[in-house]
Order: C-alpha cells, then sequence, then structure tokens
C-alpha cells in the first residue's frame, strides 16, 4: 500500500476501505482529471453506486475538487494541500485538450479575483482553457 494513499485516508479521517485506496492510486497516478465512467472501468470491483458515493464524499473531504472541462461530463482531480472539508482552496485554471480530451490542472495559472459585478454576487468562478496538449502537437 502506498504510504501517500494511508497519509491522506488519515488526514481527512477517512476509515481505509479497498475502494478509497483504489480510488485515490488512480487519481495520484493520472496526472489528469478522471470522470466516474473512467473510474468505474479500471475499478471493476466497485459498482456505479460506491464510484459515485466515494467521489462525493471525497470531495465533501477536500480530497478532489471539480474540472468543468466543457464537455458536460464532470471529472474530478486531486485537491492542491490546503483544501478542508470546509472550504476548497482550488482557484486555477483548467485545461482540456480538444484532441485527446484529457483535462488538467493549471495550479500556475490562478483564477483572477472578481467582486460584485454589477451587483451580482459570484460564488465560483471556473476558468477553462482549451486547444491542444503538448503531446497532441
Ligand atoms: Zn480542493
Ligand atoms: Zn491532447
Ligand atoms: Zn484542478
Amino acid at each position: 500500500m502506498d504510504n501517500r494513499i494511508m497519509e491522506i485516508l488519515h488526514t481527512y479521517s477517512l476509515r481505509k476501505t479497498p475502494i478509497r485506496a483504489q480510488m485515490l492510486e488512480l487519481f495520484l497516478n493520472a496526472n489528469q482529471a478522471l470522470g466516474q465512467q473512467e473510474l468505474e472501468l479500471q475499478m471493476d470491483t466497485a459498482d456505479r453506486i460506491t464510484v459515485y458515493r466515494t467521489l462525493r464524499t471525497f470531495e465533501q473531504k477536500g480530497i478532489i475538487h471539480q474540472a468543468i472541462d466543457g464537455t458536460g461530463k464532470m471529472k474530478y482531480a486531486l485537491c492542491e494541500a490546503n483544501c478542508d472539508e470546509h472550504a476548497h482552496h482550488d482557484s486555477h485554471a483548467h485545461f482540456h485538450c480538444e484532441v485527446c480530451n484529457k483535462t488538467v490542472c493549471m495550479e500556475q495559472i490562478p483564477i483572477p479575483h472578481i467582486t460584485n459585478p454589477l451587483g451580482y454576487q459570484v460564488h465560483q468562478i471556473h476558468l477553462l482553457l482549451s486547444g491542444t496538449c503538448k503531446t497532441c502537437q
């Protein structure tokens, strides 16, 4: 068992289950955002509901965050270290490759700070970059 997996489960006070460990391993090795379907395919021991529930738990705990990439399919990526149960702090852009359909976090590109545009209240901002990734160029 990978130490990082144990460390993450411990930090977020989650009991170790084979499903949680397996899903974390997939996220740790992925280097890209993963959708529920991709996870299901790689986690043949888990049914859809379990995969869905585990994703929800991880998101609520601050382990993974949503990476909205314009495809309409929800993808998730590992959080930066400072997320917790109460708030996500992943204010970075996401890049979606139009060729290979890969979505990655761009931690080095922060989301600009925007306050009350024309009286609207902003709760979330998503910054999506799309184009061709390094591999597909
Ligand atoms: Zn987060
Ligand atoms: Zn690509
Ligand atoms: Zn991200």
